[in-house]
């Protein structure tokens, strides 16, 4: 254990962060130096519960409890706390491939289920995560994992976002050669053009895949599987095929008006802006701009929380981040108890920027889209919204119905929808014949990975659905696992 008393004597406290109104002139990320000392007495603060719940990685009430890594958190605390830099990395490394990844991204399941949080601010789990990871580059931990042998097997891994990355990382360790195809032009999935700069800035990924490269993995990128290459190719040439493609298929929202000019998908304004940004600094002008207009986010998620910093960053004249649910408490309600993941307001990045910005949250609850307004020329000029009130349907479940004479309209040259997806794209599913479950997702059990096709596999968002970089992770080290049992009858990876 840390120190015993340490949730005593001393207080939660996160790493500063720029303040909004000086990050949102730039594109790079905000966090500030944390002294040695700080983090230590943060570390102290883990109290060794006995059952860390921290890092038991289950669902419950169908949301994630703990870090479903397995991150052995109480252990990588006490070594903080101690000063034991190398053995706290090699204890986090032992579960979590990317740790650089998920200590900037992830919403930290495991501080909502730590025990200190029953009555107190829980340990700050994931800002020691980003610690560790940032010594391991400083002390040059993160080298090259060259395997002593090969075992002459070869895995075409499809999709290199966390899943894919994980998986590749694992199945090189055990020997194997492994080939990771990727339609976009860098690699990173979601980590690359899902999420923005400021949030996880690009170089870090590329030094991961620099020291990927360097172990033995390869990477073709602009290679579109069942577009640059069969997939009759891939099941000729490899001994195992993992699908690792994500849960690309955006959920639209079908209302009177979508066809005008300026309404896009959240992930096309996303994606444009981060590739410009990386390409030349924006001076190619190939993104969808924000600049100087009104911008109305229909989404009240992460995706819509990134537009929002996005639109910002741009210079937008207003923005607003619809959402359909119902403002959430401040406080967990009774139905929502400890080590639930807490259901709470929750604000995050964008929405500290709109605040100063604006001076306003961003979001508005309850509201549901009812149509688009245009002008003469197509383009959209507002969007007409009405509040909803949540009520039990028949059947049990809630359902919102709309509150009559709450229509108004919002003035909207730019709108974009994130409204999630509705899982993988389903052409290369089916150019190698693979099946899917009722959610349009890759039908393979989970811990198993193994489609209907033989030697072929699916991981990740693609067969989880939309999830988080940290289940992507875990799904990659599964499936590894599970590919490599499949190619040598057994396996030593850890899962
Ligand atoms: P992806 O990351 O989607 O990667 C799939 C890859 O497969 C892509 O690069 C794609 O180009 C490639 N591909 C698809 N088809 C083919 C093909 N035919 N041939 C070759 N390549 C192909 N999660 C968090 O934990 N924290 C966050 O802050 C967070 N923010 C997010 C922000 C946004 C905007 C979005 C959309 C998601 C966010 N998520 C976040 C979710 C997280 O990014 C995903 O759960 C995770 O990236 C899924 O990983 P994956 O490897 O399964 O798929």
């Amino acid at each position: 254990m840390a120190k015993p008393t340490g949730f005593i004597e001393f207080k939660r406290e996160t790493i500063k962060e720029t303040s909004p109104l000086e990050r949102i002139k730039h594109w790079e990320e905000f966090k500030e130096k944390f002294p040695l000392e700080k983090r230590k007495k943060q570390a102290a603060r883990c109290m060794d519960c006995g059952i860390p719940f921290c890092n038991s990685g289950v669902l419950i009430n169908g949301m994630t409890s703990g870090c479903p890594l397995g991150n052995l958190i109480p252990e990588w605390n006490e070594l903080v706390y101690k000063g034991l830099w190398l053995d706290a990395i090699e204890r986090l490394y032992k579960t979590n491939n990317f740790p650089e990844f998920t200590g900037r991204v992830c919403p930290a399941p495991c501080e909502g289920s730590c025990t200190v949080g029953i009555n107190l601010p829980q340990v700050t789990i994931k800002n020691i995560e980003y610690d560790i990871a940032e010594m391991a580059y400083t002390l040059g931990w993160v080298r090259p994992q060259i395997p002593e042998n090969r075992t002459g097997k070869k895995i075409g891994v499809i999709g290199s976002g966390p899943s894919g990355l994980a998986c590749a990382e694992q199945l090189n360790i055990a020997g194997h050669w492994v080939t990771v195809f990727e339609r976009a032009d860098r690699v990173g999935g979601l980590l690359t053009y899902g999420i923005p700069n400021m949030k996880l800035d690009k170089k870090i990924i590329q030094k991961r895949v620099d020291v990927m490269k360097s172990s033995g993995i390869e990477f073709k990128t602009n290679t579109e599987v069942g577009v640059d290459i069969k997939a009759s190719e891939l099941l000729e040439n490899y001994d195992a095929i993992v699908l690792a493609t994500g849960s690309t298929a955006p959920r639209d929202l079908q209302v009177e008006g979508r066809n005008q000019k300026g309404i896009h998908f959240a992930m096309e304004f996303l994606k444009k802006n981060t590739k410009s940004y990386l390409d030349s600094n924006h001076s190619d002008g190939q993104f969808i701009s924000a600049q100087n207009k009104n911008v109305v986010i229909i989404g009240g998620g992460d995706t819509g929380t990134d537009c929002v910093a996005t639109s910002i960053r741009h210079g937008c004249k207003s923005v607003v981040q619809l959402e359909i649910l119902p403002e959430p408490s401040a406080q967990r309600t009774d139905d929502n108890p400890w080590p639930q993941w807490p259901k709470t307001l929750k604000v995050d990045y964008g929405q500290e920027e709109s605040i100063e910005k604006f001076g306003k949250d961003p979001r508005l609850y309850c509201q549901m889209t009812k149509s688009f307004v245009g002008d003469e020329h197509g383009n959209v000029t507002g969007i007409e919204v009405a509040e909803v009130e949540w009520k039990k349907s028949v059947s049990g479940g809630m359902v919102p119905v709309e509150i009559p004479s709450t229509q108004k309209i919002l003035p909207a040259d730019l709108v974009l929808i994130a409204m999630g997806f509705l899982g993988p794209e389903n052409s290369l599913l089916k150019e190698f014949g693979v099946e899917t479950d009722p959610r349009t997702n890759i039908k393979a059990q989970y811990g198993k990975f193994k489609t209907n096709v033989p030697k072929v596999f699916g991981a990740g968002d693609a067969r989880r659905g939309q999830s988080l970089v940290v289940w992507a992770i875990n799904e990659g080290r599964g499936v590894a696992r599970e590919v490599d049992k499949f190619l040598m009858g057994t396996s030593n990876l850890a899962k």
